[in-house]
């Protein structure tokens, strides 16, 4: 192997020469990707793209037309004519400007099962690629490093325990005054994981060259510091 094989690519000055300007954050539910993204975005002067939020755009879409995933016409011409778009971080939808009425939990699952078929995560990539190309990027998602942007030069899995994961949600929830049991939140997480991960396309894994972050005995700060030292190293900032 050259001294060039052998060289710490975090160190290497010219690495974001190569690829997109974007760091792929990938993981399960709950993991904190939301937090840890908008905080590194704005530290490192990024943009931010939350993928989830255009598949959750659908998936409310969808529960307001009373169109089901099985629905093969009725789907297609849904999609057809759902518009969605973004207005800086803000979904719009049809028009409208959607953000609360994108989190609850009937919307989080119709979003994980519209996004298993190929129809809904075809609409989807090309506006996640064109986003993500307009201006330096942390895109967090399922399958940013594995499939929307393989070329990624700083991809991370950010993880944490199913526990941690249902306490975080738990707190989300009823910090916006929703009062949500701890079992059921969690059972609801491991559900939609098991979905997200099985699915035959685009599934929720680690890209191989993904760096492991695992939040369960850290704080946000700490996710948050982590990620923006690799993000330095990597883009030379
Ligand atoms: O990240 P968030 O919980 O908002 O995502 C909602 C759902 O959207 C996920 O459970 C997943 O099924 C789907 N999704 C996806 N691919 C992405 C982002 C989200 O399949 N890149």
């Amino acid at each position: 192997m050259t001294e060039t094989a052998h060289h710490n690519q975090a160190n290497d000055p010219h690495t974001h020469l190569i690829g997109p300007r974007v760091i792929a954050i990938d993981g399960p539910a709950g993991a904190g990707k939301s937090s840890v993204s908008k905080a590194l975005a704005s530290s490192i002067d990024f943009i931010r793209l939350d993928t989830g939020a255009l598949y959750r755009a659908i998936g409310l879409g969808a529960l307001r037309a009373s169109v089901a995933p099985s629905d093969g016409d009725e789907l297609s011409s849904l999609l057809g004519s759902l518009e969605v778009r973004l207005e800086g971080t803000d979904i719009i939808l049809n028009g409208q400007r959607e953000i609360e009425s994108l989190r609850s939990p009937e919307v989080s699952r119709a979003a994980s099962d519209f996004a298993t078929l190929p129809s809904v995560r075809a609409k989807l990539l090309e506006l996640q690629r064109e986003i993500g190309l307009s201006s330096p990027c942390v895109v967090d998602g399922r399958d940013i490093g594995t499939v929307v942007f393989p070329d990624a030069p700083l991809k991370i899995y950010l993880t944490a325990s199913a526990d941690a994961r249902a306490e975080r949600r738990l707190a989300e929830l009823s910090g916006k005054g929703v009062i949500a049991d701890f079992e059921s939140t969690r059972a609801e997480i491991i559900a939609r994981d098991e979905q997200d991960m099985s699915r035959e396309i685009a599934p929720l894994k680690r890209a191989s060259d993904a760096h492991l972050v695992d939040a369960t005995e850290l704080t946000l700060d700490e996710v948050v510091e982590a990620c923006e030292r690799l993000a330095r190293a990597v883009f030379n900032l």
